[in-house]
């Protein structure tokens, strides 16, 4: 039996995707053995990104600026915006470099299964942003399972009665079927954005 404080970190970090407890006793010891070169700074960076990164209330992507660096960003093409299901996969679309407009970041698809409706996704908010003028095309990248086509023609219905002018198009699906953008090659995100078509 280790010490509680042992306990309590592996514990937190068995918590994290991709790590069981087996893996978390395991980093918990390579951590405690890498005092000075990765534990302090990694609990310094840990403390420093809880205090300092924030959804950004334009499109919910994570920055230390609000509005975010793609929002703030005056070459971006604004005529385009895009809709994502993560913020990760909104990385995902960046590390690609196919995309040049601006994202929307729903933080889920609906599920009413889970009591996931449109107002915990922001659709009312990405309606009012998109009926303001401006976007000719939203893309949705959302992802190829149920839930998120579900949602992808639910906000396509709303765009369509807030937003008649704007060309709503989707992804290709080239991509593996329950595929999330942040399990694609760039190559792939590419492919699928330069095919997308009318939703
Ligand atoms: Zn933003």
């Amino acid at each position: 039996m280790a010490a509680p404080e042992i306990e309590k970190l592996v514990t937190l970090l068995a918590r994290l995707p991709g790590l069981g407890p087996r893996s978390a006793r395991r980093a918990a010891l390579t951590l405690l053995r890498r005092r000075e070169a990765l534990m302090l700074p990694l609990a310094d960076a840990l403390a420093k990104a809880a205090a300092e990164v924030k959804s950004c209330t334009i499109c919910g992507n994570l920055d230390a600026r609000d509005p975010c660096g793609v929002c703030a960003d005056e070459r971006r093409d604004p005529t385009q915006l895009c809709v994502v299901e993560q913020v990760a996969d909104l990385w995902a679309m960046e590390r690609a470099g196919a995309f040049r407009g601006r994202y929307h970041v729903l933080g889920g698809t609906l599920s009413a299964l889970d009591g996931i409706g449109p107002d915990e996704l922001g659709i009312p908010k990405l309606a009012a942003r998109v009926a303001e003028g401006g976007i000719t095309e939203v893309v949705m990248a959302l992802p190829a399972t149920v839930d998120g086509q579900t949602t992808a023609h639910y906000i396509a219905d709303r765009l369509a009665e807030a937003a008649p002018e704007a060309n709503i198009t989707r992804l290709a699906h080239g991509m593996p079927v329950g595929g999330a953008l942040d399990y694609m090659d760039d190559g792939t995100i590419q492919a699928a954005l330069k095919a997308r078509r009318p939703v």
